[in-house]
């Protein structure tokens, strides 16, 4: 299984900081990648120095000013290139991203499919780079607005999407003229330096370095100066919100830019109209899938009490036949948490919404085996509970009933997060009050679909805690460049907007 260490040039120890080719010297210490599934080591990594980090910084603000004068379109043709090495990595970085963070086979290549979905996409995009023109009031006057490119991106991300939330950001950067430097999740190393080697030797191949960089290192460090470095005029940060809460606020000190994707508390609706066998699917994947560490994991369940009598008990069946497993086993579907800590958040959770007043209708227990494996929890809880409201990131869901639609998407919308949410529903009438202005206050809104599993081609990110920020399709390039109005005068006159007269 580990041969995929080897094949992707990973090494027992490798160096964190990364110019385009790897920084030698000094380090800051070294951390451990370690296996979920056993909580054995796959390798060890060299943490950044600060030194380092000036390295790598300077690096791309150098290959920034070259970059930036490459026709995007040229830009596009090197990304579809890394879109391919990517295709021809992706079951070996598929697996390895099993190994290191725990995701079953599917889910892991499935991840590694949205960084190629992704290139595809920044690719057309290159070519797509549009501003507006506007009619001036004045005559002869043309008015019209482009983007430019910003400089360099930071890129932060969290352990569990380790490839795709990279690539979502840092394709799009790359065809807008930006440059790059990812600073990964230290649980999550491997699969970083494994990406970043792929794609940059498609950037040497077409004579470029410094485009990407990369810098594994301590937050207190390297992450601090990242948010601190006038260098970097947007620091696009994916993690919980506790983490953007601190981003957003340091970076704004500088007046830098934010693109914050934080934590969520995603629940599904499901009305008495429903087709049960459309939302028992999609609630099971939502809640059990990524075992629970997925941003848009479905955390609550809001069912009509009219049905609840027929669709728990359900629930509770499918919960059951889950099979939890080493994530690279065939069958598995849940693999382990990522690591002893987050299950000890799971038990937490568990014991304090009991001591609020729910009931565990299946799972709430840690799987007796090695490695960090826990039971799928369902857990009938009301409203008022205040485990509720936050984000465990664990499989555990817990079910409230509800009279009225209304009540339940006031019930949907009553938390701190706004990231995704879903309505199961046959009634046209009950989908679109759903989706009004009325209905969910998230950043995804689905009907008769899930909450988790979005697709590239739409802008992806949510409200109130959530952060605000939107990454991957539609606009969301939009981020990644800085706006610029024109005014060009033709004309032998200069008159003034507004009709103002001012001669001298
Ligand atoms: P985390 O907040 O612990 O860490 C995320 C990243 O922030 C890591 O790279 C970490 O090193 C970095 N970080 C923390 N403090 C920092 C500092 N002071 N300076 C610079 N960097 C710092 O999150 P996690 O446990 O890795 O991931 C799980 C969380 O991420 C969940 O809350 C989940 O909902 C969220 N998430 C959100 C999205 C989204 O798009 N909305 C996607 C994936 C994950």
């Amino acid at each position: 299984m580990r041969d995929v260490l080897t094949r992707l040039g990973l090494g027992t120890t490798n160096p964190g900081a990364w110019a385009g080719h790897a920084l030698s010297g000094a380090h800051d210490g070294s951390i451990d990648s370690v296996d979920p599934s056993d909580n054995s080591v796959l390798g060890s990594v060299q943490l950044a120095t600060l030194d380092q980090y000036e390295n790598v910084v300077s690096e791309a603000a150098r290959a920034f000013k070259e970059w930036r004068m490459l026709p995007a379109p040229h830009r596009g043709e090197i990304v579809r290139q890394m879109g391919d090495a990517l295709r021809a990595n992706k079951v070996d970085l598929g697996a390895l991203e099993s190994l290191e963070v725990g995701k079953i086979r599917a889910e892991g290549q499935g991840e590694v499919q949205e960084s190629i979905d992704i290139a595809d996409f920044s690719v057309g995009l290159s070519r797509q780079l549009y501003g507006l023109s506007m009619h001036s009031e004045r005559a002869r006057h043309r008015m019209y607005e482009q983007w430019h490119p910003l400089g360099v991106v930071g890129v932060i991300t969290a352990f569990n999407f380790p490839n795709a939330v990279w690539a979502w950001n840092a394709m799009i950067a790359a065809v807008c003229g930006d440059t790059v430097v990812w600073k990964p999740s230290l649980k999550a190393p491997l699969t970083a330096i494994a990406t970043h080697k792929i794609c940059q030797a498609v950037l040497e191949k077409n004579g470029w370095n410094g485009v990407f960089g990369l810098v594994i290192g301590r937050d207190a460090t390297v992450g601090e100066a990242m948010l601190r470095d006038p260098r970097i005029p947007l620091v696009s940060a994916t993690g919980s919100t506790r983490m953007g809460r601190h981003v957003g606020s340091v970076v704004a000190q500088r007046f830098g830019r934010t693109l914050l994707e934080l934590g969520g508390n995603n629940a599904i609706i499901v009305e008495p109209d429903a087709d049960l066998n459309l939302a028992v699917r999609g609630i099971t994947f939502g809640a059990v899938g990524t075992a629970g560490q997925r941003c848009t994991t479905t955390r609550r369940l809001l069912v009509n009490r009219r049905i609840a009598g027929e669709l728990v008990p359900r629930l509770v069946a499918a919960w059951k036949q889950c099979r939890i497993g080493h994530p690279l086993e065939e069958g598995t579907l849940v693999g382990p948490l990522i690591d002893a800590d987050a299950v000890a958040s799971f038990e937490h959770a568990v014991a304090e919404a009991v001591a609020q007043g729910g009931e565990i209708l299946v799972g709430g227990r840690r799987v007796q085996r090695p490695g960090n494996y826990v039971e799928p929890t369902i857990i009938r809880a009301n409203p008022g509970m205040a485990v509720c409201r936050e984000e465990t990131f664990a499989p555990i869901l817990y079910v409230m009933e509800y009279d009225t639609l209304q009540e339940a998407i006031d019930i949907q919308n009553d938390v701190p997060q706004g990231l995704s949410s879903s309505i199961f529903t046959d009634s046209f009438r009950s989908a679109e009050t759903f989706l009004s202005h009325a209905g969910s206050d998230c950043g995804i809104a689905n009907v008769n679909i899930g909450t988790s599993g979005a697709e590239i081609g739409g802008a992806f990110g949510g409200e109130k805690e959530t952060g605000g920020g939107r990454e991957s399709g539609s606009d969301s390039w939009k981020a990644y460049m800085r706006r610029q109005t024109n005014t060009l005068n033709w004309g032998t006159d200069l008159p003034m907007a507004q009709g103002i007269t001012f001669t001298v």
